[in-house]
């Protein structure tokens, strides 16, 4: 598990600011998850080598009433979660009640909280920041989020003892086909993980490591290996006390990352909502392999099936690739089938297509269909190569290709889809001018 780095304060103090900062321009993945965090954010950075997971909390410190009940729930297991708590404060607004609270708050939880004094440009640092000792949390790191100073300084100090990464390929307890389960609360996601571990006879590798490794359940189903990437809490929730997990955004996005094919698990019964969406949508941008299960298919009438199946087949008219399975995890009806769809989504992000027969089919998709003229010119395009795997990345190198349209882009991406087989997986198509 990545280590989650917090950023909470009061309002205004500058946290997205510095959340920007500290994700710009390190290729990171934001997921900006309206409805599901209101404003908040969660993005992926890293630093020198070193990757965590950054959360600009709302809701501490916010007015009380104000705060959607749910949306303090997520802060609050953000924090919990968290392995690094920024606490920031506002140098020139000084210290404030509020603040002392936050302070008082965040002592409870036992955790190390490093404390951050924005702002300081322009004022004279060391006397404004003197008053936030009083809050007993040591020294304050001086940042100007806005122009960017001292936030390497600041992630230096913070991210000192995080291990460097070990990337997930090579852990030796995660093994085989990386799968992850998401979905937002209740729409079945560990009744779904409990049937794919308890189908036909798999057997449940004992694994060691810490909490935050039990995500990760390695299995053998078929003699094929798996890891379940579980963001539903199942392993926990068979534990004496019986703690019914609460839905992470972290873990989800973590889950998402870590995966090879993610299953986007709906409720038939509740249709399509935003949340859905924007969890489908994280999982899009991160390029993963996706097979979609609505579930809770039985006990509908035809007439209720047959509505709901033409409503989600149209919303996800865009993204016609991935297969839609109707499932209900309950009785475990359709829930097998969910398996060769997983194969087929991991197979073709996998795929490896020689540089001669990619050339050969952008070839001929160009004879078939001439991509437009730019100002009296042709756009030509010469041959094309594998760029990169799962997502199947595919460089397409020519003249004038900046000018390529949205339309031929998508003709060129049906082709190769079609020709190759492509299913359950996004495609890249990168131009590239010159030779
Ligand atoms: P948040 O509510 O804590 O997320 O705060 P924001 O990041 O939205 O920042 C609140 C305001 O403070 C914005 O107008 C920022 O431009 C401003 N701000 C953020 N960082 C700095 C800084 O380092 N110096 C100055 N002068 N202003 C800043
Ligand atoms: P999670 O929060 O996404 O992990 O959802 P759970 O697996 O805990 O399921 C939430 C509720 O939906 C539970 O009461 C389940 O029994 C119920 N549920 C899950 N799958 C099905 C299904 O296929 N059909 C029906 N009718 N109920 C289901």
């Amino acid at each position: 598990m990545k280590p989650v780095l917090a950023l909470i304060g009061r309002p205004n103090v500058g946290k997205s600011t510095l959340f920007n900062q500290i994700t710009k321009s390190r290729n990171a993945l934001v997921a900006d998850i309206p409805g599901l965090t209101r404003d908040r954010q969660y993005g992926d950075a890293t630093y020198e080598n070193k990757s965590f997971i950054v959360v600009d909390t709302g809701g501490i410190g916010e007015s009380e009433g104000g705060i959607d009940a749910y949306m303090a729930e997520q802060s609050k297991t953000a924090i919990e979660e968290a392995d690094i708590i920024l606490f920031v404060v506002d140098a020139r607004a000084g210290l404030l009640a509020s603040d002392e609270q936050i302070a008082r708050d965040l002592r409870t939880l036992g955790k190390k909280v490093h404390l951050v004094a924005n702002k300081v440009d322009g004022v004279h640092a060391e006397a404004a920041v003197s008053e936030f000792f009083k809050l007993g949390l040591g020294e304050p790191h001086h940042v100007a989020a806005s122009h960017g100073r001292g936030v390497q300084q600041l992630l230096e100090d913070v991210l000192i003892e995080l291990p460097e990464d070990v990337p997930i390929d090579e852990q030796e307890h995660i093994k085989g086909l990386r799968l992850a389960v998401i979905g937002r609360p209740n729409v079945g996601k560990s009744t779904l993980v409990n049937r794919l571990l308890g189908e036909e006879r798999v057997v449940v590798f004992d694994m060691p490591g810490t909490t935050r490794d039990s995500i990760y359940i390695p299995y053998e189903r078929q003699g094929k290996q798996y890891t379940l990437i579980d963001t539903a809490g199942v392993r926990r929730r068979g534990r004496v006390n019986e703690m019914i997990e609460k839905f992470s955004v972290v873990k989800t996005l973590q889950a998402i990352k870590d995966a090879h094919v993610v299953v986007v698990v709906l409720d038939a019964r509740e249709g399509i909502v935003e949340q859905d969406l924007h969890l489908l949508g994280f999982a899009l941008e991160a390029g993963r392999a996706i097979v979609i299960a609505i579930n809770k298919w039985d006990g509908m009438s035809d007439y209720d099936r047959s509505q709901v199946k033409e409503a989600m087949e149209r919303r996800f008219d865009f993204i016609p690739w991935a297969r839609i399975h109707l499932i209900s995890a309950l009785h475990g009806t359709g829930v097998g089938d969910l398996y060769p769809s997983i194969h087929r989504a991991y197979e073709s992000a996998f795929t490896k297509i020689p540089t001669p027969k990619l050339t050969k089919i952008l070839e001929d998709a160009v004879e078939q269909h001439q991509p437009p003229m730019v100002s009296g010119r042709r756009i030509k395009l010469r041959y094309a190569h594998m760029g990169g795997l799962n997502p199947p990345l595919i460089v397409i190198h020519g003249n004038q290709t900046d000018h390529v349209p949205a339309a031929y882009k998508r003709y060129l991406e049906n082709v190769f889809r079609k020709v190759f087989k492509l299913e359950g997986t996004p495609i890249q198509i990168e131009f590239k001018a010159g030779a």
